[in-house]
């Protein structure tokens, strides 16, 4: 039973960020790294790229994630 703490529970939550990121921007031990689908353009064959959408940049977790 995942708890509201528990940061794999924000998977499952309603939140602000996109699907690529780990966690909403800000959010302390995350970090910003370029977008693995579109290497950073933002766009995906003309279209906005839904991971990072369209910002070229997510939200990773760092120190070991
Ligand atoms: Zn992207």
């Amino acid at each position: 039973m995942p708890r509201a703490d528990d940061p794999a529970f924000r998977l499952f939550a309603a939140d602000p960020a996109g699907p690529g990121d780990d966690a909403p921007p800000g959010t302390p031990g995350t970090g910003e790294d370029v977008c693995p689908d579109c290497q950073g353009h933002g766009r995906i064959g003309g279209r906005e790229c839904a991971t990072c959408r369209g910002t070229g940049i997510v939200n990773k977790g760092v120190g070991g994630a």
